[in-house]
């Protein structure tokens, strides 16, 4: 099998094999101390700023992003939601069912982000800005420079979904103001899905105090308390927060977070390099590396029947896009553990099946 999925995505050996192994207690002291090391090293990783806590959530992406809405914002806020896809819609959908007061941009599908978009709301009396640094299901990539000036001029409190941007493209919680970041493991983590994180500066810790609780599990609070001794409230997900770990221990030792960049940005640049002979089109102006959307060329090819024959014939999973953007789009993922020889690999189906005349 050859994955480039957008997650869950291929893991190194080293990796995997933890996965095999039995499944430790884990309130001892030698799991605590694991865990301290994970929150030191995401921390430094993400770049964030003095005092900032890290917690791990036992749940995808999608329980730390609702764990920020209910525990960080509050119904006196006045939040804006950058809906520019699937994801931005889930922090729009997040903040209706928490009954948190927000304005939305909506965005068409595949559309940047521009100052045109966010002047109407220069000194608007909001009081947050929610958005997915990467609009995962069409392959856009915000302008973070720009949306940073915003929140700053704005005086704004700052959430980033960085889930599949983290790790891929260049981030400096610290510099870009960011006051909760989010990310989870099977993305450019590389490893099974199953544990989110979130980055708390001490705006965001300060606010998850002062808040009241609203849900038992997903309680941000609950979490910061037990990750002071490196614990979790209730069993977390032991084998891939051990295999976090392993992973993170690895960035560091292979030259940090900009070798892991600069990786994942080679494997873009190579495979889009790759496809420019073949009747396909790169989908998006401002793209991450972390996946590559694609757009057939040839009137009557399919973008969903090209994921369904590299399944199928080729034992290659790339990622299909649902609704509207069904035919018209797939998407090959960068993250995790890939070659430029998968690359050849994926390339050269894509060229047998134009030969068979089905691309
Ligand atoms: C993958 C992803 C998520 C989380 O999805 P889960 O399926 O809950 O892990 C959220 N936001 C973005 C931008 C993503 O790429």
């Amino acid at each position: 099998m050859l994955n480039f999925a957008v997650g869950p995505v291929m893991g190194d050996e080293r990796i995997l094999s933890i996965g095999a192994q039995q499944v430790p207690y884990m309130r001892t002291a030698e799991f605590s101390e694991l865990m301290l090391e994970n929150e030191k090293m995401v921390l430094e990783l993400t770049k964030a700023p003095e005092n900032s806590k890290c917690v791990f959530i036992t749940g995808s992406g999608t329980a730390s992003m609702e764990a920020v809405v209910m525990s960080v914002l509050r119904t006196d806020d006045k939040v804006l939601v950058v809906n520019g896809g699937s994801f931005g819609q889930r922090f729009v959908n997040l903040c209706k069912l928490h009954e948190i007061p927000f304005e939305e941009i909506k965005l068409p599908a595949g559309t940047p982000l521009t100052e045109e978009d966010l002047k109407p709301y220069e000194n608007s009396g909001l009081t947050a800005f929610l958005i997915n640094i990467h609009e995962t299901s069409t392959g856009v990539l915000y302008d973070m420079e720009m949306v940073s000036s915003f929140c700053k001029r704005n005086s704004l409190l700052f959430i980033a979904d960085s889930i599949s941007s983290f790790l891929c493209d260049p981030f400096d919680m610290e510099k870009l103001g960011v006051d909760v970041m989010i990310t989870g493991s099977q993305k450019a983590l590389a490893c099974p899905p199953g544990v989110s994180l979130v980055v708390m500066d001490d705006k965001a810790v300060k606010r998850v105090y002062e808040n009241p609780v609203k849900c038992m599990y997903l309680d941000l609070k609950d979490a910061l308390e037990n990750q002071k001794r490196g614990q979790t409230p209730c069993t977390p997900a032991v084998q891939i927060l051990i295999q976090i770990h392993e992973r993170l221990r690895l960035i560091q030792e292979e030259g940090g977070i900009e070798a892991e960049i600069r990786h994942i940005s080679a494997l873009a640049e190579d495979f889009r390099k790759k496809i420019q002979d073949l009747p396909l089109k790169t989908a998006s102006p401002a793209m991450s590396n972390a996946c590559t959307p694609v757009t057939p060329l040839t009137p009557g090819v399919s973008a969903y029947d090209i994921f369904l024959t590299l399944k199928d014939e080729y034992d290659i999973t790339v990622c299909p896009n649902g609704g509207d953007l069904r035919d018209r789009i797939f998407r090959v993922g960068h993250m995790g553990h890939l070659t430029t020889e998968d690359n050849d690999k994926l390339v050269s189906a894509l060229k047998d099946m134009r030969k068979r005349g089905l691309l």
